[in-house]
């Protein structure tokens, strides 16, 4: 990617990250209703992919880690006989993300816009303006986490 898709990238990046910390996520603090949401192929931008492989790889990363080693092919909640395909950093055994503070977009607006409703109603309304900032995030490549990484190690290898 050239200067200038990196620079469309990160005012994508810096625009959703301020769109994601003005929800208010009280209502979330200690529920994992849509933990199931949490599936493997969630696309992302490569300024992502960059943080969460850096965080991983980081003293910080140390639970990340082991979350990756767990069989993500889990039981689909309430349901028998279901199983799906956890994302890599979901913690299977806790409930909960082990990358929290640098997630995705994607996993920010989960509950919190139409096309992403809370599974059980908590959230009252979703946050005004959602459609308009993912048709904009959406105009950047994404890939999800295992693209990127693939991406990279071609790329070292063909270096
Ligand atoms: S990154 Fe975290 S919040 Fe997003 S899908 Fe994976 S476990 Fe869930």
């Amino acid at each position: 990617m050239g200067s200038t898709g990196i620079s469309i990238e990160l005012r994508v990046l810096d625009e959703s990250r301020r769109f994601a910390d003005a929800i208010d996520q009280s209502m979330c603090n200690g529920c994992d209703e849509c933990g199931a949401r949490c599936t493997t192929g969630v696309p992302m931008l490569r300024t992502e992919y960059a943080a969460i492989r850096a965080y991983v790889e980081s003293p910080d990363g140390v639970d990340a880690r082991a979350v990756e080693r767990q069989d993500k092919q889990v039981p689909y909640p309430g349901v028998q006989d279901v199983y799906y395909r956890a994302c890599r950093f979901r913690d299977v055994e806790q409930g909960q993300c082990a990358i929290y503070p640098v997630r995705p977009l994607i996993c920010r607006l989960f509950g919190h816009v139409e096309w992403l409703p809370c599974p059980i109603q908590k959230v009252p309304a979703p946050a005004p303006g959602g459609i308009v900032l993912i048709r904009r995030y959406s105009e950047a490549p994404r890939k999800t986490y295992e693209e990127w990484l693939l991406e990279d190690s071609r790329a070292g290898s063909a270096a």
